[in-house]
């Protein structure tokens, strides 16, 4: 008997260790639904994948506080676990330690780069008050332009796409860009 959905069926003989290493895998596969030319992997934000009495438990560290996006990532795991076959998962949010620009990996820094994106630089340290940490800087030096590299790029507004992003113009290209701000 075949279903719909046998072609995403777990392999027959499959050890709880691989179970994990697979689910760990297509969760950090997961594109970050604001930028999705970057995984929750690249971001940063997958935290830990487990086992719990046979369910999968899948622990996450949403990017900004209240960030709306937070749900959509929980039900787009579970949507990707599912479709693979595991069905059993429990995805769960975890604040503490808070999530930092500085989690982004290498790889995620280059896919930015190569959507248009400058890269954060350094997180600034953590104050006690992160709430606000992130809106009331001015960052000392901006990004170089994602697209040519110049150095020389000037500050548009401090709001770009998304309030997680400034918006800045390149002096050498003369494209405009968003920049991913430390967090
Ligand atoms: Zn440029």
């Amino acid at each position: 008997m075949v279903s719909a959905t046998a072609h995403a069926a777990a392999p027959v003989r499959e050890s709880a260790e691989q179970l994990l290493g697979r689910a760990r895998r297509i969760a950090g596969s997961v594109p970050d639904p604001e930028i999705p030319v970057i995984t929750l992997e690249d971001l940063g934000i997958l935290r830990e994948v487990s086992g719990d009495a046979g369910r999968i438990v899948v622990t996450l560290t949403p990017t900004y506080t209240g960030c709306p996006a937070t749900e959509v990532i929980r039900q787009d795991v579970c949507d990707a676990l599912s479709a693979a076959g595991i069905r059993d998962a429990d995805v769960r949010v975890t604040l503490s330690p808070p999530w930092t620009t500085d989690w982004i990996t290498d790889d995620g820094r280059r896919k930015l780069r190569e959507f248009g994106i400058a890269p954060p630089g350094p997180a600034p340290q953590a104050t006690g008050i992160s709430v606000i940490r992130f809106m009331d800087r001015a960052p000392t030096a901006g990004p170089n332009c994602p697209r040519c590299g110049a150095a020389d790029t000037e500050r548009i507004s401090e709001h770009g796409s998304t309030p997680c992003k400034a918006l800045y113009r390149c002096l050498a290209c003369r494209e405009p860009f968003d920049y991913f701000k430390p967090y």
